[in-house]
């Protein structure tokens, strides 16, 4: 048998059945500091699929920095039975340096893809991954939260359209997954026009971290590796619990999503809660006048989970509070 080539990063040679991490120049911070993209490279000694995990695109997502964290340490990816997986626990480094979604000047990343290599800071960081890193992977799991003080339940996002991109979501075996439409100047929309599938994982939210949103991701990741023979067993995945509070071991896939928002300004009682199941028309939480002078009650508009809420106890008319989606009445099939 031949041997796997190895695999060249930035004129950086991995051999096959090494581990390298390579560092990615990007640009220098306003002291003259140099600040690299480190990418960590596990390059198997067997023929296989080429995994990226990425964390901190936005800088101030840190489930999913400590995610990929903690699939670099042990034995997981070190010990990959094939294939090579590209692992990135912060691409958005200026952001992270100041606890910000951002790059220092206000642009967002994951608007900025495919990116230039003459411009701004948000822009550079998108064409580094663009011409270096996208070409290299045959699909990918980018991993996010919930911003501000919004949290989610742990999900995998989806192109509707793109059968390996719901084959990668049901691999990964999230509670629930759930379609949506490719952002301009993301990502997941430069991956997917060069062909490469990458599905979002929420988890949590920003700023701080979720033992539960971090412990899902980690055993999604085990989840898709064992779906390509990278490895070789992976835990079940958990399901969500029915609206009886049954615990099911099935995952939800769902479809329609709105936003519940403030219809005042006040203080934010949730009465429920993410990954809970709700009913349309059922209470889930209250807003009440500091003064006590009126309380509006908030409904779900519909029948299906609540996959993320806003965390903040005060509210302004307008806010986003509960993110609800309904649940398909079969799960999507792969032609
Ligand atoms: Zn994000």
């Amino acid at each position: 048998m031949t041997e796997r080539k190895p695999l060249v990063l930035d004129q950086v040679v991995v051999p096959a059945g090494t581990y390298k991490v390579v560092h990615l120049p990007i640009a220098r911070l306003t002291s003259g500091v140099e600040i690299p993209l480190p990418v960590h490279v596990f390059h198997g000694a067997k023929e296989g699929p080429t995994l990226l995990l990425s964390g901190g695109l936005h800088g101030d997502e840190v489930n999913g920095v400590e995610i990929v964290r903690r699939a670099l340490s042990g034995k997981m990816l070190s010990g990959l039975e094939c294939g090579t997986v590209l692992a990135i626990p912060i691409i958005n480094v200026y952001g992270f340096l100041f606890f910000s979604r951002d790059v220092p000047d206000g642009k967002d990343v994951n608007r900025s893809f495919p990116g230039t290599p003459d411009g701004s800071l948000a822009s550079l960081v998108a064409h580094t991954l663009s011409t270096k890193i996208l070409p290299l992977v045959d699909f990918g799991i980018d991993f996010h939260t919930g911003g501000a003080s919004r949290t989610n339940y742990p999900q995998i996002r989806y192109a509707k359209d793109d059968p390996r991109a719901l084959e990668l979501a049901r691999a990964f075996g999230a509670p629930m997954s759930m379609p949506s439409s490719l952002i301009h100047g993301s990502l997941r929309e430069a991956a997917h026009k060069l062909g490469v599938p990458i599905v979002v994982y929420e988890g949590g939210e920003s700023m701080r971290f979720d033992s539960f949103a971090i412990d899902e991701g980690i055993r999604g990741i085990k989840r898709v590796l064992t779906r390509w023979g990278m490895r070789t067993k992976a835990p079940k995945p958990r399901g969500l619990a029915d609206r009886h509070g049954r615990q099911s071991k099935r995952v939800r896939w769902l479809a329609d999503n709105s936003w519940v928002r403030a219809e005042a300004s006040g203080l934010f009682l949730p009465l429920r809660t993410s990954g809970q199941a709700v009913e349309e028309g059922e209470l889930i939480g209250r807003i009440h006048n500091p003064n006590d002078s009126f309380t509006v009650k908030i409904y779900s508009p519909m029948t299906g989970y609540l996959i993320g809420h806003n965390n903040m106890p005060l509210v302004h008319r307008g806010d986003a509070l509960f993110h609800v989606a309904a649940e398909e009445t079969e799960a999507p099939q792969i032609d």
